[in-house]
């Protein structure tokens, strides 16, 4: 696949549900792909990127960004707390804001730096044990004790088992926000990402339909 196929099936999904053109930002999420095929995206004019480890951005985005203006890259992957300071620095958006001690971390960092990236909160909409995310009975209650903190929360990101309907979770995810006047929802990869756009999704993590398959070897 490529970067203006999947951009076309966005436009495409995006007027099917009867959204403006544009609402929708693609994440093109290059964790593990090896640099080429990066520049490549990169050099079709794509600016917008996810990695799910901070180290593994730390080693691959600065160079990025020295060459090409206006890259934002977004972490998408969970957070652990002796690494939000250089988080924090790294990147333009957190989308794994997930547990009362990452938030207060992020708030007192926030107020050290002077400055601090666009939150979302991860909700663990399928409740899976093994899951980051606040559960959603618990996501109310988190929410307003990250707007207690003064924390920029945008919105909410999930992501749904791997064996259940994920259109039911991306509702879920969208109702949660919704009560809690929150507008960007960050949900759907390559495998739903037009069933997530029909939900509301504002930002779609697509990678391996970009970049073609992960090489963990
Ligand atoms: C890897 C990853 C994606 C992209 O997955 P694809 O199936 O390759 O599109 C999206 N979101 C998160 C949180 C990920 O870790």
């Amino acid at each position: 696949m490529s970067l203006s196929l999947i951009k076309s099936r966005i436009a495409k999904a995006e007027a099917a549900a009867g959204r403006a053109p544009g609402s929708v930002q693609l994440i093109a999420v290059s964790k593990v792909q090896p640099n080429e095929r990066v520049q490549a995206v990169l050099d079709e004019g794509h600016r917008l990127f996810g990695e799910n480890k901070v180290q593994e951005a730390a080693g691959k985005w600065p160079d990025f960004r020295a060459q090409y203006a206006g890259v934002n890259v977004h972490l998408i992957g969970p957070l652990q707390t002796n690494k939000a300071r250089q988080a924090m620095q790294l990147f333009e958006a957190i989308h794994s804001v997930d547990r009362p001690k990452l938030a207060h971390t992020l708030a007192r960092l926030a107020q050290e730096l002077g400055h601090c990236p666009d939150l979302f909160i991860q909700v663990n909409t399928g409740e899976e044990p093994q899951k980051a995310g606040i559960l959603p009975t618990e996501a109310d209650a988190f929410i307003a004790e990250c707007r207690a903190l003064d924390l920029p929360i945008r919105g909410l990101m999930c992501i749904p088992p791997v064996d259940e309907e994920s259109s039911l979770h991306f509702a879920l995810l969208r109702k949660i926000a919704a009560r809690n006047d929150l507008t960007q929802l960050s949900m759907g990869m390559s495998d739903d990402f037009e069933k997530a756009i029909a939900q509301g999704a504002t930002h779609v993590r697509v990678g391996s339909a970009i970049f073609g398959a992960r090489d963990y070897a």
